[in-house]
């Protein structure tokens, strides 16, 4: 059965910020659900979702923001950035644009965010090789100078998201604890 009364030692809020339609709710939908919709607005108005993992013996809850549809300039407020203890920076590697505004998004949330928050660069829809628009180099060239992890993501195929979102809240557990 279910494990309602499950004691949670940690609660780690993570904000989902960058472009819209770079895939920032499916990648919520596949790591939250293991769900995935071609229909974007499908996934419109949902503030976040939970999941709880394991780290080291300890039960963590990971509170996954999503920006649904503020994406405009500005338009994320700081109470989205309150409490943040991890950042997730998306790109569509097929889109040079919003690869070229993460500079602009790193910003914003430095502006807002805790000094010590754990940020992870994440080039999405690398089924869609292709395409590719952001080779991967520029990508870790830009994190390793920003001091960011890096990954490239599908949330159509699920290619690494499980292994990005648990990095993440790895790292932050490891800063914490
Ligand atoms: P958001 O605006 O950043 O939340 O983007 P969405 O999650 O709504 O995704 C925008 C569009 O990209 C939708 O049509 C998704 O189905 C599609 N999409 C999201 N992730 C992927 C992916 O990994 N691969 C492909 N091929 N399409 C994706
Ligand atoms: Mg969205």
């Amino acid at each position: 059965g279910g494990d309602f009364n499950q004691n949670i030692d940690y609660v780690f809020k993570v904000v989902l910020i960058g472009d819209s339609a770079v895939g920032k709710s499916q990648l919520l939908a596949r790591f939250s659900r293991n769900q995935f919709s071609l229909d974007s607005k499908a996934t419109i108005g949902v503030e976040f979702q939970t999941k709880t993992l394991v780290i080291d013996n300890k039960t963590v809850k990971a509170q996954i923001w999503d920006t649904a549809g503020q994406e405009r300039y500005r338009a994320v407020t700081s109470a989205y950035y309150r409490g943040a203890v991890g950042a997730m920076l998306v790109y569509d590697m097929t889109k040079r644009q919003s690869f070229d505004n993460m500079a602009r998004w790193l910003e914003e949330l430095r502006g807002h965010a805790d000094k010590n928050i754990v940020v992870m660069l994440i080039g999405n829809k690398c089924d869609l090789g292709s395409l590719r628009a952001v080779p991967t180099e520029d990508a870790q060239e830009f994190a390793q100078r920003e001091n960011l992890f890096f990954m490239e993501t599908s949330a159509l195929e699920s290619t690494n998201v499980e292994t990005a979102f648990l990095t993440i809240l790895t790292e932050i557990y490891r800063i914490i604890s």
